[in-house]
């Protein structure tokens, strides 16, 4: 597999340094072009549809940052889009370990959770941040028509299961979105097994004609290379 057809090709973003996207830990953020929704309230919509409009960062590019500035992190982040959609993910986490020796934090819609299981079992990951967008009736909506009710409930009643097994490996987060009300909240939080809680996110309406030029304000790795 070239580099193109490989999951190397969705590598579309860097945040160099986060405090808040894992809480407690300073982190940096790799962003993964792809999704598998099509939620309406997206924030990151370039980068879940249209990522070949973003700058492709190389392999070469992230391990080299890796290895300039990973004694700086706690951790590292693997969002999206949706990280589990892109081909070849367990050797990018592979890579991304091998390099930086930090412990990673992956962000996922759980709608793939054969793949989630995947890389929790290999131990490519240590924790993570699974959404659970509203009452299972809502996904439809909350998604773009992507995903169904039935699907959306068997899909995260699997996750539940790996999260009740692997306690200190999950987190719940929840964005309230406009078309969810308090008891909807309340509905998304009784599906969580017990010991678990739901971050509530607040929304922020998405800047649609900035967020492409917000995307390429991120400045190259290359840039940030000592
Ligand atoms: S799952 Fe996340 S990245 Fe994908 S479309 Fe929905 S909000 Fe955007």
């Amino acid at each position: 597999m070239n580099e193109l057809s490989s999951g190397w090709n969705h590598l579309r973003g860097i945040e160099p340094l986060s405090l808040c996207d894992w809480p407690g830990k300073s982190c940096c953020v790799f962003f993964l072009g792809g999704c598998n929704l099509n939620c309406p309230t997206c924030h990151n919509f370039d980068m879940a549809w249209n990522m070949e409009r973003l700058h492709l960062l190389s392999r070469e590019d992230m391990k080299s940052f890796l290895r300039n500035r990973a004694k700086w992190l706690d951790g590292v982040t693997i969002t999206g889009g949706e990280p589990t959609t892109v081909p070849n993910l367990g050797e990018i986490l592979y890579e991304v370990r091998q390099v930086s020796k930090l412990p990673i934090k992956m962000d996922s819609n759980g709608m793939l959770p054969d793949i989630l299981e995947d890389i929790l079992q290999q131990g490519l990951a240590d924790m993570f941040a699974v959404d659970v967008k509203g009452p299972y009736e809502k996904y439809p909506a909350l998604t773009g028509q992507a995903v169904t009710a039935e699907a959306a409930q068997k899909n995260l009643e699997r996750i539940f299961e790996l999260a009740e097994a692997n306690p200190k490996a999950f987190y719940f987060r929840l964005t309230k979105v406009p078309i969810l009300t308090d008891e909807d909240v309340e509905t998304a939080k009784s599906y969580l097994p017990d010991g678990f809680e739901l971050t509530i996110q607040n929304y922020i309406p998405p800047r649609r004609d900035h967020a492409h030029a917000d995307n390429e304000a991120r400045r190259p790795v290359g840039d940030l290379v000592d």
